[in-house]
C-alpha cells in the first residue's frame, strides 16, 4: 500500500473526486466511539484544512451536522459514501475516510486505534 505525496480519493460511484496532499503518509488512521462514528464505521486520517481539494463532484457532495454542528460531515448524494468531514476536535483538520483513497485496502490497516469520541473534551 503507497501512499503518493499527492493522492486521490473517490465515492464509490466516482462522482466525487479528491486530491489529498499527503507529505507524510498516512496521518494518525483511526477509529473512534462518538455517536456518529461508531455507526459509519470508517477509519479516518488527519489531512491539514489547505491539502484537501475536491477535483470533481463538489456539487454531488452533501452536508450533515448535528448536536454542537460544528463538525462538518460530507458524504456523496449518489452513492452515500461519506468522504471527508471537517473536524469539530482540530477545525484546522479534514478527517478523510482511508478506504476512498485509490489503491488502500483499509482491513490491511488493522488494528487501529480507538479514540474516545464519546468522551469529546467540547463536552465536558
Ligand atoms: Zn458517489
Amino acid at each position: 500500500m503507497e501512499i503518493k505525496p499527492v493522492h486521490k480519493a473517490s465515492c464509490h460511484c466516482g462522482a466525487v473526486v479528491l486530491e489529498l496532499t499527503m507529505p507524510n503518509g498516512l496521518e494518525d488512521p483511526r477509529r473512534c466511539t462518538c455517536s456518529m462514528c461508531r455507526k459509519r464505521g470508517a477509519i479516518a486520517a488527519s489531512v491539514l484544512l489547505e491539502n484537501l481539494r475536491i477535483v470533481q463532484g463538489e456539487e454531488n457532495l452533501t452536508l450533515y451536522q448535528f448536536n454542537t454542528m460544528t463538525a462538518k460531515h460530507y458524504f456523496c448524494k449518489t452513492c452515500g459514501i461519506y468522504t471527508h468531514h471537517q473536524r469539530r476536535s482540530n477545525p484546522h483538520q479534514f478527517a478523510i475516510n482511508v478506504a476512498c483513497l485509490e489503491g488502500v485496502n483499509p482491513y490491511e490497516l488493522e488494528p487501529v486505534k480507538i479514540v474516545d469520541g464519546i468522551a469529546h473534551p467540547s463536552d465536558k
